[in-house]
């Protein structure tokens, strides 16, 4: 998706953390490794899991992205795109948030981090890939994965709209977290209609409703964040969506297609429920309510 170049996106409310290899030697290989195996294969990513022998790189402090003020600086680099991202998914979940649950809505906080960094949820590496940390609420992400999501086994064409939905994917973790929903849920279970499954697929469908609304989002003065995204932009994001499906993570790695190990559904569960947000809105996304031959 395209930013109006003349829209504010300075009211996001990313931040940046500094380098974690510059302190206590970084994160040693076998750390990486470790951390890697767990997230890729298994999809992690909601704190609570993580670790993996990691050490800990800073925890801050950290700085705000003074540097991306408008619409053509998120068109230009991918920090400020995250920060007009989430200016833009703000502005949809404060309009959107009473269609999942009748408490209050608040900002997650969003860092981007280079290496390793110290979280809530444990240490976590660039290898964990983007995840969700909800007891400090915070989004957490190394911009390096967006690369990452070029190269096999992903092997997507990873455009901007595809790097957006990673961060509303997370945003919508936020959601579930603060609503309610996460706690609910059993996540110590896994296979096509787990709880796990069900919490992947609501956030996928949460970031589907958002992509459909975000050329409605608006900053203080009135002007859209976004223009509509196109039809390849859209089909971007749904490439993403089935790249990191579990059917197809599960292929790249060399395994075979197990699904009673799925923690966050098929490529083809994963593309249909961002298609039901998408298409229907948030409160559409009610993965919970529908039976599991559904799902
Ligand atoms: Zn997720």
């Amino acid at each position: 998706m395209t930013f109006n170049p003349d829209s504010d996106i300075s009211g996001g409310n990313v931040k940046r953390r500094g380098r974690g290899a510059a302190v206590g030697g970084g994160v040693g290989i076998v750390g990486v490794i470790v951390v890697f195996v767990v997230s890729q294969l298994t999809g992690v990513d909601i704190g609570g899991l993580i670790g993996g022998g990691a050490q800990p790189g800073p925890a801050g402090p950290d700085q705000a992205i003074t540097e991306c003020q408008t619409g053509e600086d998120a068109n230009e680099n991918v920090t400020c795109l995250m920060q007009g991202a989430s200016a833009s998914i703000d502005d949809f979940w404060v309009g959107a948030y009473p269609s999942v649950a009748g408490n209050e809505y608040v900002t997650p906080n969003f860092i981007l981090f280079d290496a390793s960094t110290s979280t809530g949820c444990g240490a976590a590496t660039s290898a964990t890939g983007p995840f969700y940390c909800p007891p400090d609420q915070t989004i957490y992400i190394d911009t390096t994965f967006f690369q990452q999501l070029r190269e096999p086994p992903f092997d997507t064409t990873g455009g901007t709209l595809a790097q957006m939905y990673i961060a509303a994917h997370e945003w919508g973790h936020h959601i579930q977290h603060i609503s309610g929903i996460m706690d609910q849920a059993d996540r110590t279970g896994t296979g096509p209609d787990s709880d796990s499954v069900r919490i992947e697929l609501q956030a996928d469908c949460f970031a589907g409703a958002w992509v459909s609304a975000a050329s409605e989002t608006d900053d203080a003065s009135g002007t859209n964040y976004l223009e509509p995204p196109t039809r390849t932009q859209v089909a971007d994001a749904l490439d993403a969506a089935a790249a990191v499906g579990d059917d197809r993570i599960q292929q790249g790695s060399g395994q075979e297609v197990n699904s009673e190990a799925w923690t966050h559904g098929s490529s083809e569960q994963r593309q249909r429920w961002f298609t039901t947000g998408y298409e229907g809105g948030a409160a559409a996304c009610d993965t919970f309510g529908v039976d599991g031959s559904r799902l």
